[in-house]
């Protein structure tokens, strides 16, 4: 039986969904951003920096995929009414939402937790947990208008299980676990599916910077995770409340 990882989208798998996804200037984000629009995806960009976001709206215009919308918002900074805001931009231009990431991540610094200021732990937390909640709260009646609604929670393996030196970035992301699990819960009867994602390490900034030392090209590239997640954003997904990962993929139905 084939696993998530070895998923073979065909060509229009995401045909006119509309899928938002936060931090989607770098990293994984732009990859799957890229990914969803070479599947036909109406793709809703997140991101702190306009210059950065334009540079992914040229890359997929490039493509010849569907023109991207583009929205600017630092989730340091994010609130309800920020949150409330972009669904209102999102329902007005579409009418409903297929697909929300949430994929905007900050490391924190690495330390023991009696050396991390209560700063940087709320600054993480804000990012990390309170950002996604707000944006969950705000966009959920979009999802729910959509026939086959997908969420994803990118997750990590230090948010499964605690490890030192990683206190808030840890903590926030096993909170975000707890937050898909109440979600998926309360969304068992309707047509919008909930999971979290853990990608394990992969060859970005945010790797770079938590492992210093490492060779980067010793780590998979971003491009291997595509595959699973493509799947899970769409309608043939059945995956529910699961806590999923690259290194322990899903078996595909
Ligand atoms: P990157 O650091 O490469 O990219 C992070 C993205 O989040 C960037 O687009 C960044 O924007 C954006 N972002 C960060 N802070 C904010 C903010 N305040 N407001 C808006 N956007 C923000 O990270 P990865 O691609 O590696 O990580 C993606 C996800 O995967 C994260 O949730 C991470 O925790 C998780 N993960 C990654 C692993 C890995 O090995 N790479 C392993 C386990 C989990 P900007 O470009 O402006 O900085």
């Amino acid at each position: 039986m084939l696993s998530l990882n070895e998923f073979v989208a065909p060509e229009h798998l995401l045909d006119q969904r509309v899928i938002l996804i936060t931090g989607a200037t770098a990293g994984i984000g732009r990859a799957l951003a890229l990914a969803c629009a070479r599947l036909g995806a109406q793709v809703i960009l997140l991101g702190r920096d306009q210059a950065k976001l334009n540079q992914v709206y040229d890359a997929i215009e490039a493509l010849g995929a569907p023109q991207p919308a583009m929205f600017v918002q630092d989730l340091n900074t994010l609130d309800a009414t920020a949150a409330q805001g972009l669904g209102q931009a999102i329902s007005d231009t579409f009418g409903r939402l297929d697909g929300l990431v949430h994929n905007a991540a900050r490391l924190g610094v690495h330390s023991p937790l009696v050396n991390q200021a209560p700063l940087d732990w709320q600054g993480v937390m804000q990012v990390n947990l309170t950002a996604p909640y707000l944006l969950s709260r705000a966009l959920l009646p979009l999802l729910q208008k959509s026939d086959a609604g997908r969420m994803l929670f990118m997750s990590s393996s230090v948010g499964r299980h605690g490890r030192a030196y990683w206190g808030a970035y840890a903590a926030s992301k096993a909170a975000l676990e707890n937050l898909m699990q109440t979600l998926a819960d309360e969304l068992d009867n309707t047509s919008v599916r909930v999971n979290s994602y853990n990608p394990g390490g992969t060859r970005t900034a945010m790797r770079a910077q938590a492992y210093p030392a490492e060779q980067p090209s010793s780590v998979k590239p971003v491009d291997a995770l595509m595959p699973a997640l493509t799947y899970l954003l769409s309608p043939l997904n059945a995956l529910h409340g699961q806590p999923l990962s690259y290194d322990d993929p899903a078996h595909l139905s």
